[in-house]
């Protein structure tokens, strides 16, 4: 039998399972306290649980099923991850710490479909979706990676920005969120997670309507159609009007406020006059969106592109400031090691390959 991962559930669904074979709600909160607060990595250190409930658990579920590949930390003290899956797949997961806390960055799907021609994670189609449970997984992991260090650190927000189209993986994605912010588990704050989609226009209003209250990000990268289709092919199904009317509807149906990522490219998208458009896209919304403006990571299969200078950075940053819209540059992260997204896991999906025709 293919077991499923006990951190696919969300308390619901627990209660819901044990509740089936016999055992009370208090069962179902006992466990997931022993995962979320005391945080074990096996049902046996499951100490005050009846033995047959156990056994039960232990029959049906997996509970850590990533293994540690490969891990990288940077100067800065950002940690990349690559977990190996239990089909062999390699996932990159990222903890980078900031003044505010600690965030970690999570993977969706193995590989992308969307294919953008600037990121490294497009360069291998999607093998898969990752199930709730491996999602969660690698939040437990970097967790359990900070509880055995002793100092007491806790994971304290999340971006769902590594590899894969989290809104092309959404029943899952919602799982997830569902668990992250559950006040008996880790309780991490609704608002200090943040969904970041290439803007899957029937999911971005499905979003709107779950309204769960964590924070999403748009990648719109261009403020016209026929700049953003030669970067993001995604344009053509969902063009910049599609994307207005679901920004449009996100923001009135929850009244939150939408964050815009809009990655510089030397000479390609980061014109004063790009600046001018974007701002004017924005100008009735600007108490509801964020311009965050991501310096580029290059990419070795990505060559045609490059990072932009710091001077047409801060053009581009100033020209937005003076048409009134809140923006920042983001800050980057573990540069000194494979800091771009999907970056880690094609270059050791490469070494792997090479090392496997070496031997
Ligand atoms: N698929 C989703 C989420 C994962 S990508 C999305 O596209 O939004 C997360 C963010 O990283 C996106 O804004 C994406 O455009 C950006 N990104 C991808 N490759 C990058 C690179 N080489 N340098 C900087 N940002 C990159
Ligand atoms: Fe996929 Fe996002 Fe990369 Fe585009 S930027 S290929 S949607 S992961």
């Amino acid at each position: 039998m293919n077991k499923n991962s006990i951190y696919g559930l969300t308390i619901e669904q627990l209660t819901e399972w044990l509740g089936q074979h016999g055992y009370k709600p208090y069962r179902a909160s006992q466990v997931w306290n022993y995962l979320y607060r005391e945080r074990v990595t096996t049902f046996s250190e499951m100490v005050d649980i009846k033995a047959d409930c156990i056994e039960l658990l232990t029959e049906n579920f997996t509970i850590q099923t990533l293994r540690e590949h490969v891990k990288q930390e940077a100067s800065d003290g950002t940690v990349k991850f690559l977990f190996k899956l239990n089909d062999g797949n390699l996932i990159e997961t990222v903890l980078m710490r900031h003044k505010y806390g600690l965030s970690v960055c999570v993977t969706t799907q193995v590989g992308c479909n969307i294919g953008c021609s600037f990121c490294a994670s497009g360069l291998l189609t999607k093998t898969r979706d990752l199930s709730s449970g491996e999602i969660v997984e690698q939040i437990m992991n970097v967790q359990h990676h900070l509880d055995a260090a002793g100092e007491g650190e806790k994971v304290s927000h999340i971006v769902v920005m590594g590899i894969g189209e989290p809104f092309d993986n959404f029943e899952n994605m919602i799982d997830f969120l569902k668990i992250m912010i559950d006040q008996k588990g880790l309780a991490i704050g609704s608002r200090h997670i943040t969904v970041s989609t290439s803007g899957i226009v029937n999911k971005m209003y499905e979003f709107a309507d779950v309204n769960i209250p964590v924070n999403l990000a748009l990648s719109l990268h261009a403020p016209n159609n026929e700049l953003r289709t030669k970067i993001m092919k995604i344009n053509r199904a969902f063009p910049v009007e599609k994307l207005m009317d679901a920004i449009n509807y996100y923001i009135e149906k929850t009244n939150r406020r939408i964050t815009i990522e809009y990655i510089l490219l030397k000479d390609v998208n980061d014109h004063v006059e790009e600046a001018v458009e974007l701002a004017a896209l924005f100008q009735d919304k600007k108490k509801k969106t964020y311009i965050n403006l991501i310096p580029y990571n290059p990419v070795d299969e990505h060559s045609q592109y490059q990072r932009s200078d710091q001077e047409s950075v801060l053009a581009f940053y100033d020209t937005l400031k003076k048409n009134g819209i809140n923006c920042k540059i983001r800050q980057e992260h573990g540069t000194d090691i494979d800091a771009a997204c999907g970056q880690l896991r094609s270059k050791q999906i490469k070494k792997d390959k090479d090392q496997s025709i070496t031997s």
